[in-house]
């Protein structure tokens, strides 16, 4: 089992430094720190040029010459805002903010169950499959660091991330997502003197928009328009509108089906108002942000996972996600990645919490998992 006194303090430590995405790198040295103090071996990989971050992805090391197996943990030491200045108190059953910044759980919590690990392999010597972890930075603004890791660093060819809410939740399916963004280019004029020389993007705009279905359109599949920009002044009958938008699905037959759709509208539309005035257009543009996983419960991990909780007394549960995590680009790398929840909950909040005994079971079943 592991130490929960020093689970706790970790952790504390750890949400003291301020770390919001691209400033991760006074983490990386406290867990540098550590990870030296205990002779383990790792690496920063050549990261930071490309997430922009102060400092490197953080690989660590921790090999068993009894086993062939390789594992990796993983989690994120970049947090969302506001972030700074974090003072946490422990209460009864919880760790929470003083309410004027997040707590930092996310994903604090899985960087404070990992070098607990850790430690606790020193200690006790127990008999372990080769242990990789992947510290992460720039999480929360598009799994830059997961993105941009250098895998040829990892033997691992299964994996835990550490960023999700309860460890009764084990993640294996999570969805595709597409970033996908709409500019129509109308035509301007003054709207007092000469509106009928103008083509307002804005109006065609909520054209567009009322025939683009939101929400969750399928069980397994959401859009968002999350952003609209458009129009200089009130007199002016505007020229550009931008929509941006997201989807996600479980099924990259439905991303694409509900795109298509989408782009015929815009055709008819476009057509419709090119016949007024040529200059009329729009442009359609779409980007993947990450791929979709699909783990099967048969594998090795997912197997030792529920085990080690089913040895604690505890249930873990197979769950999907509407989300996305480091687990994403870590599966397109070939390693088959599970997300178990650390017990952090209303996270991206002021009201963020760290439930304790999830917390600590997180652990225990995390330590459980690896050992031989
Ligand atoms: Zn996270």
């Amino acid at each position: 089992m592991i130490n929960e006194k020093r689970l706790i303090k970790t952790f504390t430590d750890l949400v003291k430094i301020d770390s919001e995405s691209r400033n991760e790198k006074n983490v990386a040295s406290y867990i540098e720190k550590k990870i030296k103090k205990l002779k383990l071996k790792y690496k920063f990989d050549n990261s930071k040029k490309l997430t922009g971050s102060n400092v490197d992805n953080l690989i660590i090391y921790k090999k068993d010459n009894n086993s062939k197996k390789f594992f990796v943990l993983s989690s994120h030491m970049d947090t969302v805002v506001p972030g700074n200045g974090i003072k946490p108190l422990i209460k009864k059953n919880h760790i929470e903010s003083n309410g004027s910044t997040i707590l930092g759980a996310d994903d604090k919590s899985g960087l404070a169950i990992i070098l607990e690990v850790f430690e606790t392999l020193v200690e006790k010597k127990y008999p372990h499959v080769n242990l990789e972890a992947a510290i992460t930075t720039c999480e929360e603004i598009g799994l830059l660091g997961a993105k941009f890791l250098n895998y040829k660093l990892l033997k691992s060819k299964s994996g835990i991330v550490l960023d999700s809410t309860s460890p009764s939740r084990l993640v294996l399916k999570g969805p595709s997502s597409d970033y996908f963004s709409i500019d129509i280019l109308g035509v301007e004029s003054h709207s007092g003197i000469n509106p009928e020389k103008g083509i307002s993007s804005i109006k065609v705009a909520s054209e567009i928009i009322s025939k683009i279905k939101i929400g969750r359109i399928y069980k397994d599949t959401t859009l968002n328009i999350g952003k609209i920009k458009g129009g200089s002044a009130i007199n002016i009958v505007p020229g550009k509108t931008s929509i941006q938008c997201e989807i996600r699905s479980h099924r990259e037959s439905v991303i694409s089906k509900i795109l298509d759709q989408i782009k015929k509208n815009i055709k008819i539309i476009e057509k419709k108002y090119k016949k007024i005035n040529p200059k009329f257009s729009i442009i359609f543009k779409k980007d993947r942000i990450y791929d979709s996983i699909d783990i099967s419960p048969n594998n090795e991990i997912v197997k030792r996972i529920l085990k080690a909780s089913e040895e604690l007394n505890y249930k873990t549960n197979i769950v999907e996600t509407g989300g996305g995590a480091d687990a994403n680009f870590f599966v397109k790398n070939k390693i088959n990645t599970v997300n178990l929840g650390t017990g952090m909950r209303e996270f991206h909040t002021v009201d963020e919490k760290l439930i304790l005994d999830e917390f600590i079971t997180s652990a225990n079943i995390v330590l459980k998992t690896i050992l031989l």
